[in-house]
C-alpha cells in the first residue's frame, strides 16, 4: 500500500453518489471518474491520511478513502477525501489538491452506523497524529501546494 506513496494528486471536486457522508458529519470531495482513472491501476484500496488544499486555500489534513464505485458496480475505484477543516461553504467544482503520505487500513464492512462512524473517528485521530511527525509534516510545504500551475487549471 505504500509503494506508491508519497502520491499527489490534483483535480476537481465532482458530486458523489450520495452516500450521506455529510449527514454523517464526515463529508468527503469526490474526485472525477477520470482523476481517478489516473491513479496507480496496482494501488491498494483502504483509508490514507496526507494534506490537502482547495483551489487556492490553506492546507489542512486530510483522511482519504480509495475504495469500489457502486455507482460503476464496483469495477472501478472511487476516491474520497475528508479534508479535517470546518469549511463555511461546500466546493464543489473546484480545484482540490492532495498529497498521500501514509496508508492506515484496509477498507472494512462494520455492523452499524455506530461502528462506522467510531472507526472513521479513529482514522481521523491516526491521521493527526501521524501528519504531526516530521517525516509526513514536510509534505505539508512542498512546493505542489504552491504552482502557479493551478491558476491555470482553475481557469483564471
Ligand atoms: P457527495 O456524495 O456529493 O460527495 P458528501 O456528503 O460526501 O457528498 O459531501 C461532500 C462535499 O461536501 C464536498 O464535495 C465539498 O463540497 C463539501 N465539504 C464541506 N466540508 C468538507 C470537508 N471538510 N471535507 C470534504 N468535503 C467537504
Ligand atoms: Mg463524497
Amino acid at each position: 500500500a505504500m509503494r506508491h506513496l508519497p502520491y499527489f494528486c490534483r483535480g476537481e471536486v465532482v458530486k458523489g453518489f450520495g452516500r450521506g457522508s455529510k449527514e454523517l458529519g464526515i463529508p468527503t470531495a469526490n474526485f472525477s471518474e477520470q482523476v481517478v482513472e489516473s491513479f496507480p491501476s496496482d494501488i491498494s484500496t483502504g483509508i490514507y491520511y496526507g494534506w490537502a488544499c482547495v483551489g487556492n486555500g490553506d492546507v489542512h489534513k486530510m483522511v482519504l478513502s480509495i475504495g469500489w464505485n457502486p455507482f460503476y458496480k464496483n469495477i472501478k475505484k472511487s476516491v474520497e477525501t475528508h479534508i479535517i477543516h470546518t469549511f463555511k461553504e461546500d466546493f464543489y467544482g473546484e480545484i482540490l489538491s492532495i498529497v498521500i503520505t501514509g496508508y492506515i487500513r484496509p477498507e472494512k464492512n462494520f455492523d452499524s452506523l455506530e461502528a462506522l462512524i467510531s472507526a472513521i473517528q479513529e482514522d481521523i485521530e491516526e491521521a493527526k497524529r501521524q501528519l504531526d511527525l516530521p517525516e509526513h509534516l514536510k509534505l505539508k510545504e512542498d512546493n505542489f501546494f504552491h504552482l502557479p500551475e493551478r491558476k491555470m487549471l482553475n481557469n483564471h
